[in-house]
């Protein structure tokens, strides 16, 4: 939904990433739109969407995604993911984010 900017420039998707383990890109070398629309932001949307929060390091232990948002796209995840890969893809290789332990 959002980007969240660090003192340092390090750019994540939420709010609750003090330990900035899902950074997505930094604004200190890249555009803001460029991280809004770049491969790292798409793999870890994808990987949401695909049901792997579980795989996802901090994102497994969050409790955000139950307790912060009034909207629950679960119902629409396939939708979603369909329309993200139709527009820009699914990313090159294996998605970074699934961590396969
Ligand atoms: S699951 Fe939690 S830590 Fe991961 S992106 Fe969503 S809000 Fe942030």
């Amino acid at each position: 939904m959002y980007l969240q900017f660090n003192w340092d420039g390090t750019t994540g998707p939420c709010t609750l990433d003090w330990a900035k383990k899902v950074v997505v890109g930094n604004v200190k070398h890249e555009a803001v739109s460029d991280i809004w629309k770049g491969e790292r932001l798409r793999h870890l949307q994808v990987a949401q969407l695909q049901g792997h929060r579980d795989k996802i390091d901090f994102c497994n232990d969050c409790s955000a995604p139950m307790v912060c948002c009034k909207d629950d796209l679960d119902d629409h995840a396939e939708t979603i993911l369909e329309r993200i890969t139709n527009l820009r893809g699914s990313g090159d290789g294996p998605n970074p984010w699934i961590n396969s332990k």
